[in-house]
This record gives C-alpha cells, sequence and structure tokens, in this order.
C-alpha cells in the first residue's frame, strides 16, 4: 500500500459567490474539504493525505491525524499538483492520487476501484458521460459533439508516482488535471466509470441545501349529542359531534398545531383565540391560511402522521374519506398522509366515548 493522495484545495474559487472560500464552505455538515480528508482517511488506502492550501492559517489548529499534512499551493492548479509532487518525492510513493477538494462526494468504493486498476495500469481515471448535449466552438463555429463519444474526466485520478512527476516537472503550460499530462504524451489511461454524484462543485447553486423541520400537534374534544362530527374537515355520520368554539376538528386543530410548531410560529390559540370573531369558525377556515404561509415560505411537506385517538366512530370505515379531505385542503398527495386509529381500552373521557383526542406530526423541508 505505497499510495499517497494529494487534496487541492488552493484554488480562489472565483466563480463561487460566496464570501468563505468554496473549499471551507460548509456542505452538509462539514466543510467542503473535510469530506474528502475523511473518506481518504476512512478508506485506510493512503500512507499520506496531503492537503494543498494557500491558507495555511485556516488549518493550524485543527487535530488531524500524523498521516495528513497541510503545505502551502502555488499560484495555479499545476503549480499546486508540482508543489505536492515535489514534496512527496523523498517518500518514494509508488502511487500518487490527485483529488480535488471541490469534489466531496465521491465513495470510498471509488477509491477501491482506483486502487485495484493501479495494479496494472499506470494512469487511472473516472470518467462520466455528459447529461447535457454539447457543442464545441472554434472560432466562429459551433459543432456537435456526439455526446456518447464525450468523456467528462472526474478526480480522484491516480498515477503511478515517477510517471507523473517526469510530465509535471516538464510540463510548462496549466493544465487542468494531470490526465490532460499523460494525453499529451499519448500515454496509456484507463479510464474507469466515474460517480455520477461526484461532481464538481463551482456554483454556490452547485450545493442547494435544504432544511428540515419536525412539528406536533396534539388536541382533544368533548363528544356532545346534537352536533354535527367533523374530522379531518370530512363529515362524518355519528350520534354526537365534538364540542368546541370551532367546529371542534381534532384532527385538522392538531394539523395546524403541527404545522406552526414546524413553523417554530406557537401555536393556533395566538391566531384564532375563543374570541366572538371565531365562534363557529369551521376548521378549514383556521387550517388554510397556516397552510398558505407554509407555502408561501417554499416549505414542502415530507409527510403527515395522525393518530386519531377514540372508542367510535371507527376509524377503518373512514379512513379513505378522510384522507382525501385533509389532501385537498393540504394539497398534499394522499400517499404521505398515514392515518391510524386508537381505542383506549374504554379507559377514562375517551374511552367512555366522552371524547376524541388526536396527535400528528408533520415533516416539513425548505430547498434554498
Ligand atoms: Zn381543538
Amino acid at each position: 500500500m505505497n499510495n499517497y493522495f494529494v487534496i487541492l484545495a488552493a484554488g480562489k474559487s472565483k466563480r463561487f459567490n460566496s464570501k468563505i472560500a468554496k473549499q471551507h464552505f460548509v456542505y452538509r455538515n462539514k466543510e467542503i474539504i473535510e469530506h474528502s480528508i475523511e473518506k481518504a482517511l476512512n478508506s485506510k488506502l493512503f500512507r499520506q493525505i496531503i492537503i494543498v492550501t494557500n491558507n495555511l492559517n485556516r488549518f493550524k489548529k485543527r487535530k488531524y491525524p500524523k498521516l495528513i499534512k497541510v503545505i502551502k499551493g502555488g499560484k495555479e492548479r499545476s503549480d499546486s499538483s508540482l508543489k505536492a509532487l515535489k514534496y512527496l518525492k523523498k517518500y518514494k510513493p509508488k502511487n500518487v492520487f490527485i483529488h480535488d477538494a471541490a469534489r466531496p462526494n465521491f465513495s470510498i468504493n471509488l477509491l477501491k476501484k482506483i486502487v485495484k486498476n493501479m495494479r496494472n495500469n499506470k494512469a487511472v481515471v473516472p470518467i462520466v458521460t455528459s447529461k447535457d448535449s454539447i457543442k464545441y466552438k472554434v472560432k466562429n463555429q459551433i459543432f456537435n459533439l456526439h455526446r456518447e463519444n464525450s468523456l467528462l474526466t472526474q478526480t480522484p485520478q491516480a498515477f503511478r508516482f515517477n510517471e507523473l512527476y517526469n510530465l509535471a516537472i516538464k510540463e510548462k503550460t496549466n493544465v487542468n488535471d494531470e490526465a490532460t499530462l499523460f494525453l499529451n504524451q499519448d500515454y496509456k489511461i484507463k479510464f474507469i466509470v466515474g460517480e455520477n454524484s461526484n461532481n464538481k462543485i463551482t456554483y454556490l447553486d452547485d450545493i442547494k441545501t435544504s432544511k428540515t423541520f419536525h412539528g406536533l400537534g396534539f388536541d382533544i374534544h368533548r363528544l356532545i349529542k346534537k352536533k354535527e362530527l367533523f374530522l379531518g374537515g370530512a363529515k362524518i355520520p355519528f350520534h354526537s359531534g365534538l364540542k368546541g368554539h370551532s367546529d371542534g376538528d381534532v384532527i385538522l386543530h392538531a394539523i395546524t398545531d403541527a404545522i406552526l410548531g414546524a413553523l417554530r410560529r406557537k401555536d393556533i390559540g395566538t391566531y384564532f383565540p375563543n374570541t366572538k370573531k371565531y365562534k363557529n369558525i369551521r376548521s378549514p377556515k383556521m387550517l388554510k391560511p397556516i397552510i398558505k404561509v407554509l407555502y408561501s415560505l417554499n416549505f414542502s411537506i415530507n409527510n403527515l402522521d395522525i393518530n386519531l385517538i377514540c372508542e367510535q366512530p371507527k376509524v377503518s370505515n373512514y379512513r379513505n374519506k378522510i384522507i382525501n379531505s385533509i389532501s385537498k385542503l393540504t394539497n398534499l398527495n394522499k400517499n404521505l398522509i398515514n392515518l391510524k386509529g386508537k381505542t383506549v381500552e374504554k379507559l377514562g373521557l375517551i374511552g367512555k366515548e366522552n371524547a376524541i383526542a388526536c396527535e400528528v406530526i408533520i415533516s416539513i423541508t425548505k430547498y434554498d
């Protein structure tokens, strides 16, 4: 295992519109570069992991294991790559992997595949084909390129150290990747299938992030005669209805509170107090404005799970009706709504059929 892993992180990321350099931008709970460091480390395939940076200060306080080295980079990518190769020469590596810090999403499996292919090859480069149609411009003329013949090279790329070192030291122009050096000399490269998820982060919107929140709702109302029963906005034939300042729809109240919880916006009573204005209000009228706020804030609902706690009516008889109604009111696909019926062994207020309770959990996500 005479492999060394170089992470190039000295770029200025001009196209990445952020105050923080791209490699240090937080993505999926850690800095972009840390994803590569961690995976190279966890793979246990490398004697050393070399970080090439122009911001040495930033790494000073980090407590890395000994096999991680931080060295100063150069002006261009190829300068940084050459600096790493010069640094490594004294260790007499057999293989060197060169990787761009801007690709945090490769898998350890890909590393293993590259190592395996390095047994019989002097250069191994992962490639993917383009999803977009590609045009090629020469002066003022634009040509079509066959998509299936257009190969996009990714990193990590692996090379026999000596071969790459000798090519890099002689190269006078700035190359975009090390595979270019090999191709320019007609050296053989073993191309292997890369990973579509291993895309290079170039622009800030390449890493759209999402935020997920959960909300909990609970409600209980007393059952009384001579009142219509509404559950989830649907009218349910029953001898009693739910007492309340409104129509007493425990499901819609619990859903409304769950949404407010996920939005961190207090509770249903804050917006619909027991005042004259809201006397006998139908519960969809309370839910709808809250749903509107939810969607206007760019959230989407992932799922809604409901426990209806009562002895009667039997939930299974009305499940579809209730789910259909909630689906309409929330503009949510029926497959994302689950309704469970729960009895309480004839215990207490609910068990004596004097009340119905409901609890709801909701998950919502906002995409940037
Ligand atoms: Zn209520």
